[in-house]
């Protein structure tokens, strides 16, 4: 697998920026995990792919461990002020496609084990079953690098890739980890 096609092909997907990912940046912090807590992205307690039911921070990165190599995507969109909460929902729309749309294209053409890392809860169905059933896909559940402990931040400054575009803009970030 060659990774500057992958990056192609994640550009094709729609992603605004997309950079390799060195595995040996990502770190698991406690302390992220326990951000996850306050609940602000209505995620925490009520989705398979985040905490509590995601697993411990040890079950995380083992889960990690699993990997050699990624990319770091992101979806920068435009907002009209601090409050354009209609350009926020609609960047985070469009990452969400993206990173669909890759996953996608991805397992049409390799047989790489890919993990895909996203923002926020995982999305992919309406509504999660969590707690009352199983995951109905588990092999393509999409779990928020936070609710892993990972600190987006952290992870595109060591990797030398701006995390914040600038004033007037918003910008969602995952990576797509592979074995
Ligand atoms: S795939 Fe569906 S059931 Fe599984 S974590 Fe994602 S939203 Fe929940």
């Amino acid at each position: 697998m060659n990774i500057e096609q992958i990056i192609q092909e994640a550009q094709n997907a729609g992603f605004t920026l997309v950079a390799p990912l060195d595995i040996k940046t990502i770190t698991m912090m406690p302390e992220v995990r326990k951000m996850c807590e306050v609940n602000k992205c209505d995620a925490y307690g009520s989705n398979w792919a985040c905490p509590p039911a995601c697993g411990t921070l040890e079950e995380g990165s083992d889960l990690i461990s699993q990997y050699k190599s990624g990319i770091i995507v992101q979806t920068t969109g435009q907002l009209e002020d601090d409050f354009d909460s209609e350009g926020m929902m609609e960047t985070a729309k469009k990452h969400d496609e993206n990173i669909r749309r890759f996953i996608e294209e991805f397992r049409k053409k390799y047989d790489t084990k890919m993990l895909p890392l996203g923002a926020g809860g995982c999305r992919i169905c309406k509504k999660c079953t969590y707690p009352n059933e199983p995951c109905r896909f588990p092999d393509s559940m999409i779990y928020p690098m936070e609710g892993l402990g990972i600190l987006v931040s952290d992870v595109c400054i060591k990797n030398n890739v701006p995390y914040n575009h600038g004033r007037g803009t918003l910008t969602y970030v995952g990576c797509c980890l592979f074995a």
